[in-house]
């Protein structure tokens, strides 16, 4: 079985984790012993919350709502390619954009992004030109 060492992604605390991997799938996972932060310590969280890596309800596709094949909130969730789903967004952000201006955007990230991640989204949005940033912990 192969151990790999690993940031825990539930808090910002940073605890190291060793996943133990075996056929491409997470087995379990153990505290990274002498690391600085949690030293061989991990909260149930970080010890057991890994079932939802393999499981098949995960979302792997872009979902939209349609109605007679088009946009609608009270349509059913239907299955489209990336391409779609970025043409969907791109394009209400621009008409959001000239109808009420940029601050009427808001970004509100997640404390289970990494570093990189949230950075990368806090860029995103002011290069469209607001501050409006969150996320969820302080919700
Ligand atoms: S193991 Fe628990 S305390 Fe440590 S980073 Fe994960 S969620 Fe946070």
């Amino acid at each position: 079985m192969k151990k790999i060492q690993t940031t825990c992604p539930y808090c910002g605390t940073g605890c190291n984790i060793d996943l133990h991997v075996e056929n491409n799938k997470v087995k379990k996972a153990t505290p990274t012993k002498g690391h600085h932060v949690n030293d061989g310590e991990l909260c149930l969280k970080g010890l057991y919350g890994w079932e939802f890596i393999h499981s098949p309800r995960r979302l792997t596709k872009p979902l939209l709502r349609k109605e007679n094949n088009k946009f609608s909130k009270k349509g059913r969730l239907v299955e489209v390619s990336f391409e779609e789903a970025y043409d969907f967004i791109s394009s209400r952000i621009k008409s959001t954009v000239e109808k009420y201006g940029v601050d009427s955007m808001m970004g509100f990230s997640s404390a289970r992004c990494t570093n990189e991640d949230n950075y990368i989204f806090q860029k995103f949005f002011r290069v469209l030109g607001t501050n409006n940033i969150d996320h969820c912990a302080r919700l």
